[in-house]
């Protein structure tokens, strides 16, 4: 077990070994007074050692601070450079098109291209782009309360797609509730959405039996609460109850994109309504996407009362920009290629076995969990099921050590709990460092 003194001594001694090292950066945040929380964006202050890292140079799976420390990224903007950072085919289109110019209202021939090669990755046909993974889910909920005329979305417990107000809905013992934190609902969450427990088939077909549920939005596994993985038949479960309701069924790809070049809809073979995806995509350069079934686009096209041109509420200005669009055919034409995730999934392998091996040579009761080339280590096991028990499962102080430990050491994983994400570019070696770095981490805090 977790001597907690101890944890607490030796987080204290990271955090001090992280500000000495890292003057430059420390400097940073204290002239950042005109930003809000002294960062760019308030997430960032998501950090485990009292400042932010800030950002030099960042290529392929490394990255280096103002200090001049070189890191080794497994963090990859949560998976906003899976791709790897600066993919050369990616940075050549870029700057090709941003040269050509970038946001002119009009298409490019690059969108056709992309459109065609995400229905072979994902199987839904029609698609319409966004910047980020958010909107895209934002414009998807609304076409689909639109076609089925049904007020309510249904979510995973303790899941994330962004900051959609729908979606900040938990269980609990009294009930549905508004997730803990969330900031300036719009109005009673249990209005406009419903809740289940991934892997957990009666609850959800309790709540679509009420017949107002328009959609599910959901990750085919959960990955922003750990990794939760689905069990046998739970997937082809919800497929079937969502067919058996009227209910449309949204697969968020946004982070299971890391199972495969088709995300875990094309590796598992499902069969969703809607895709969403974003982040990656784009390889650095913001984009997203959003796919439909014919069917739907169908339905929507006869639709003369829904306002798909003007200010009907889906749409941004720009959405579908020619730079995100030559980004994102380069992305998936030379660098997020079906042969790259062969790759980016045995050193994914290779980080779970070594990661594995160091838990079970301490006895400790954690789990690691993977999903192609994405794995995450967790204090729990078995692994939780749910994202109620993952949640449960979080331990602050013992994440923040582990953060900041491998990070004075040369090592980035996203800052959000453990997870650890492959790129083309990630190298054997790298993912061997982080295995004797997190062993050492784990040895000092066993010492006797
Ligand atoms: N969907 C999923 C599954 C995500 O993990 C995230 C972000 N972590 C989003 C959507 C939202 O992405 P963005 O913040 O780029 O809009």
């Amino acid at each position: 077990m977790i001597d907690r003194d101890r944890l607490g001594a030796l987080l204290r001694r990271e955090r001090a070994a992280f500000a000495d090292r890292n003057p430059r950066s420390a400097e940073e945040y204290a002239n950042a007074g005109n930003l809000f929380g002294r960062v760019p964006m308030t997430w960032m202050n998501k950090n485990a050692a009292g400042f932010p890292l800030y950002l030099a140079t960042a290529r392929g799976a490394t990255l280096t601070d103002v200090d001049g420390h070189e890191y080794t990224d497994f963090c990859l903007g949560d998976t906003a450079a899976m791709a790897g950072h600066a993919p050369e085919a990616t940075r050549k289109a870029a700057q090709e098109q941003f040269a050509n110019g970038a946001c002119a209202m009009l298409p490019t021939p690059d969108a056709a291209w992309v459109g065609k090669e995400l229905t072979r990755r994902f199987g839904v046909t029609e698609w319409s782009f966004a910047l980020t993974a958010t909107d895209a889910n934002r414009w998807a909920i609304r076409l689909l309360r639109a076609v089925t005329g049904r007020p309510k979305i249904l979510f995973n417990s303790y899941c994330y797609h962004g900051s959609v107000d729908e979606s900040l809905i938990v269980t609990s013992d009294q009930g549905p509730r508004s997730r803990e934190g969330n900031v300036g609902a719009p109005c009673d969450v249990t209005t406009t959405s419903r809740v289940a427990e991934y892997n957990d088939l009666e609850g959800l077909e309790r709540e679509l039996a009420h017949g107002d549920v328009a959609a599910v939005v959901m990750e085919p596994a959960l990955t922003n609460i750990g990794i939760v993985l689905p069990e046998p038949g739970y997937l082809e479960g919800v497929r079937e109850l969502t067919r058996k309701y009227g209910t449309y069924l949204v697969n968020d790809e946004t982070h299971t994109f890391s199972a495969g070049p088709g995300g875990a809809t094309g590796r598992w073979g499902l069969e969703p309504d809607v895709v969403t995806i974003g982040k990656a995509i784009g390889g650095g350069i913001p984009a997203a996407a959003y796919g439909l079934s014919t069917e739907i686009a169908r339905h929507i096209g006869q639709r003369t009362d829904l306002d798909l041109i003007d200010m009907g509420g889906v749409g941004g200005t720009l959405a579908g920009n020619a730079l995100s669009i030559a980004a994102t055919r380069a992305t998936l034409e030379h660098v997020l290629t079906d042969e790259a995730f062969t790759g980016m999934e045995r050193l994914a392998e290779r980080f779970e076995a070594g990661t594995k091996q160091v838990i079970d040579a301490h006895g400790l009761p954690w789990s690691v969990s993977r999903l192609g080339a994405r794995v995450e280590y967790r204090f729990a096991n078995p692994a939780p099921r749910n994202g109620t028990d993952s949640a449960k499962a979080a331990d602050a102080d013992l994440e923040d050590y582990l953060h900041v430990y491998l990070a004075n050491r040369g090592i980035l994983l996203t800052p959000f709990h453990n997870m650890a994400l492959m790129s083309p570019a990630t190298t054997e070696q790298q993912v061997d460092q982080h295995a004797v770095v997190f062993g050492a981490a784990i040895e000092e805090l066993q010492r006797a």
